[in-house]
């Protein structure tokens, strides 16, 4: 495609004010820094503004206002569907901003915007601290965060937004503000699920917990051929643990990764994640059931350090390969969406595509559903279907089966996770939130950015 050269005046008096890095194409670091994770989006910015504080946000914003350039906002770049980078318009990265400050008194923690998840973990872990948040640590803590935050902790403390005390927020027009239960609390509510629609968070404030720092978790793993019975157990055994416990169910084959036994290596299989967030000998007596359950091929869920949980999923997930996903929430597990799960499971072709399935509840739905912009918080359990391979080859493949599998679930969905949507059009935004709920974020969004300066998220659309 042509490459855009943005206004040469204006770029001059960004290039005055702008302290980081300003990166255009044909500049050695451009393709790297263009890259996000997910390697099937391959889109070519104008210009990339790596940025190293609010006065550079505030001048990339007046820079996009006069230009008229699109505004990708990127934090960690995790977006399945490529939000935080686009074709011919400006990104802001935030990757630079990396400042974490925990205070071990009062149990919480600042983080700033380019901070991962994995690098938060490590700072709050010094202290025995966590706040819960997703479970591959590559991910951006911002673009999680603003859209709700799901992982091992939640039923246990709820959602990441559930965390978060306060948020530091630069709006369309360059304003500074502070939003938090007592500041500017109708944003507050509407950043906590609305993702970035209301401008470009700088830094967060954490409530954190203890958290081991070793916990009970791992994963107990059967042959595929055995999942209708290993899901029948599951739905019946999970109707009664305690919301320390987290779990998912993943189909997938086994992959050729070191932690897995040879032999074992390309098995279809099927497999409980769990995470006991309590004192170990406690969850050693929540897990035994699922344990002694049937034969498992494997049962690798151990007493571990929390850290080395947070990272068990990282190899599987890694920066640059081809994915595509399609997600929704059920209410339980019947006997028809058994039949789903398990026909999608046999149908899996290759090595890195698989379907997790997470069990919410707990803390989650103890949270009033109107109080946050959060959508799915009576939701029992998230499907994500992921299609993924190593390049272009086979990809298409991969992604019908996704669509399939999606279009299976479908009848069943009772709502959607913002953050795992794809581009799925504004009426699918919509009932994700519900209508109430996006009412109130459109309200929100005419009051912070009636000219959708950012429009490249899950979009709110101003009227
Ligand atoms: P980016 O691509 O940088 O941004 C995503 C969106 O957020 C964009 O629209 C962007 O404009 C906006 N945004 C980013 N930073 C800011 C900011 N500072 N201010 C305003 N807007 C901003 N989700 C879970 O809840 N739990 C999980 O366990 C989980 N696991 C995941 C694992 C992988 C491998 C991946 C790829 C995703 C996972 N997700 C999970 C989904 C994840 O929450 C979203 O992809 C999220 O958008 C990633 O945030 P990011 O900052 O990395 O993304």
């Amino acid at each position: 495609m042509s490459t855009i050269t943005p206004d040469a005046s204006a770029l001059a008096d960004l290039g005055a004010h702008f302290h980081g890095e300003l990166v255009q194409p044909g500049e050695p670091s451009y393709d790297e820094l263009r890259r996000v994770w997910n390697g099937s989006i391959d889109r070519r910015p104008a210009l990339i503004a790596r940025c190293t504080g609010v006065g550079d946000i505030q001048a990339a914003l007046a820079f996009a206002r006069r230009t008229g350039l699109p505004v990708a906002v990127r934090g960690g770049g995790h977006s399945f569907p490529g939000h935080s980078t686009c074709d011919g318009g400006i990104v802001v990265d935030l990757g630079l901003l990396k400042e974490i400050h925990v205070d071990p008194e009062r149990r919480t923690a600042r983080a700033q915007a380019g901070v991962l998840l994995g690098e938060l973990d490590h700072a709050t872990q010094e202290f025995g601290l966590a706040t819960p948040a997703g479970i591959v640590t590559h991910t951006g803590l911002a673009g999680l965060t603003l859209g709700g935050g799901i992982g091992w902790l939640m039923r246990k403390y709820g959602l990441t937004i559930d965390n978060l005390l306060s948020v530091e927020l630069v709006t369309a027009e360059g304003d500074l503000v502070t939003a938090s239960e007592d500041q500017n609390a109708d944003l507050f509510w509407g950043i906590r699920g609305g993702g970035g629609n209301f401008g470009i968070v700088t830094e967060f404030e954490f409530q954190l917990h203890p958290v081991g720092p070793i916990l009970l978790g791992g994963t107990v793993t059967w042959p595929m051929q055995e999942s209708r019975e290993v899901l029948r157990f599951y739905r019946e055994w999970i109707t009664d643990i305690p919301d320390e416990l987290t779990t998912a169910v993943i189909h997938r084959w086994l992959p050729p990764l070191p932690t897995v036994p040879p032999a074992l290596q390309g098995r279809p299989v099927v497999i409980v994640l769990a995470c006991y967030a309590g004192p170990i000998e406690d969850g050693q007596k929540v897990l035994a059931p699922l344990k002694a359950f049937g034969s498992p091929l494997l049962d690798l869920c151990v007493p571990r350090p929390y850290l080395e949980l947070q990272g068990m999923f990282d190899p599987s997930f890694p920066h640059g390969r081809w994915y595509y996903m399609r997600s929704c929430d059920v209410a339980e597990l019947t006997d028809p969406i058994v039949d789903v799960a398990v026909e999608r499971g046999q149908a899996i072709t290759a090595h890195w595509t698989s379907y997790p399935i997470f069990h919410l509840g707990g803390a989650i739905s103890r949270v009033p559903a109107g109080s946050t912009a959060f959508g799915g918080r009576s939701s029992g359990h998230t499907f994500n279907f992921v299609g993924a391979t190593v390049g272009p080859e086979g990809f298409e493949t991969q992604r019908e089966w996704v669509r399939e599998s999606w279009h299976a679930i479908e009848p069943y969905q009772t709502s959607a996770y913002i953050n795992f949507l794809t581009d799925e059009g504004p009426e699918r935004i919509r009932s994700a939130y519900g209508a109430a709920t996006y009412d109130r974020l459109q309200a929100l969004k005419r009051q912070y950015d009636p000219s959708n300066l950012f429009h490249l998220n899950q979009n709110i659309l101003p009227r």
